[in-house]
């Protein structure tokens, strides 16, 4: 088999909120994506889905990976996307660096393995364990109170896992981190990502602040030392994110004993191929996974499914389902979230169909 084309689209994905905020004051009001759909000579085709959390969550940019696809997929014509280690090592010969923009491409290839030995990805990636995947649902920053009133909506809708976006002033996320508690039932978990936001003397007094709430704290600062400090000065559990693109920063902080889980995400690492590495590295220390991306539609949701829905259930802290934060779907068969869970599909292959009308016609088509 041969990849013959291989082609762009880009799709803007709305949010039913109107804006998602974080750290820093950086917010994102309309999600930028970048579908890519893989052509083969046997008429197989695979698709993918590439979506920063705009430009200054991780060295990442939606335009950035449509020019990045642009430098790469000439040299990826004439490759067999069955044999996708290949592939991987044919993508960090020709382009140093740059993930995000191979990651689409792997998730593609994946797509197609699938379709080609009639499975569905989560059965090549080792196995669909269990019978549903937990989700997480963010929590927008804004104030302590409408916080709390969003965890009681949203478990609503069956959430029992919640990631607030802290980060902020110290004295307004320590309430909002003691005002969201109080909606908690058992069962529920509660994590305060302050995604690289507080320097280290204000991420000290957060977590002294709620040293007696059941919370885990995530990425409390930028670098992985400074992490290592709060983590030095407090017994709640702790949630590595930012810090950890590869397998290196890993090993490092398994070694250090720097956290109890790490999120997941599938374009920071490199597409599926890279993400599995990194999760069975993980799986075989007994560290917990968030199992998701930055951000994405319908095909990033089914991605995150599959890798999701293979890894060891019991390291499996929680996982996403982005296609019902926007309001757009780009994509036929997409998992759906049920009761605050969801599954990967049965169909082979990624189990979606691209909705060509939504994609419009490619801004990269390389044959
Ligand atoms: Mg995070």
């Amino acid at each position: 088999m041969k990849i013959t084309r291989i082609a762009a689209y880009q799709v803007d994905l709305p949010l039913h909120e109107g804006r998602y905020s974080w750290s820093g004051g950086k917010s994102v009001d309309v999600f930028d994506s970048t579908v890519v759909v893989v052509e083969t000579d046997t008429g197989i085709m695979g698709c993918g889905e590439c979506c920063p959390l705009g430009p200054a969550y991780l060295p990442a940019y939606a335009a950035g990976v449509r020019a990045g696809l642009k430098e790469l997929a000439p040299s990826l014509l004439g490759l067999d996307p069955t044999r996708i280690d290949v592939l991987n090592r044919v993508m960090d010969a020709v382009m140093k660096g740059h993930p995000y923009v191979k990651s689409p491409v792997d998730i593609a290839c994946w797509d197609i393995l699938g379709q080609t030995a009639g499975l569905p990805v989560c059965e090549l990636l080792g196995g669909r364990d269990g019978d549903d995947v937990v989700l997480y649902r963010a929590i927008s920053q804004t104030s302590p109170g409408e916080m709390a009133a969003s965890v009681r909506s949203y478990r609503k809708d069956g959430y029992r896992r919640f990631q607030l976006k802290v980060g902020g002033d110290p004295d307004t996320d320590i309430a909002r981190i003691h005002e969201v508690a109080l909606q908690l039932q058992p069962g529920d978990k509660l994590v305060a990502d302050a995604n690289t936001g507080w320097v280290l003397h204000e991420a000290l007094r957060v977590v002294r602040a709620v040293r007696d709430v059941d919370v885990y704290i995530e990425q409390p600062c930028l670098t992985y030392e400074e992490c290592r400090a709060v983590r030095e000065r407090t017994d709640l559990p702790m949630v590595l994110d930012e810090v950890i693109d590869g397998l290196s920063p890993l090993m490092q902080a398994a070694s250090d004993r720097a956290m109890e889980v790490v999120n997941l995400k599938i374009s920071k690492l490199g597409g599926l191929t890279k993400a599995r590495q990194v999760r069975d590295f993980c799986t075989s220390l007994g560290i917990a996974m968030t199992i998701e991306d930055t951000w994405g539609g319908d095909i990033t949701t089914a991605a995150i499914a599959h890798l999701a829905h293979s890894t060891a259930s019991d390291l499996r802290f929680s996982s996403t389902d982005f296609n019902s934060y926007v309001t757009r779907s780009i994509a036929i068969g997409a998992p759906q979230r049920h009761n605050g869970r969801m599954t990967a599909t049965a169909s082979p292959g990624l189990g979606v169909t691209p909705r060509w009308d939504e994609l419009g016609s490619p801004v990269l088509d390389v044959h």
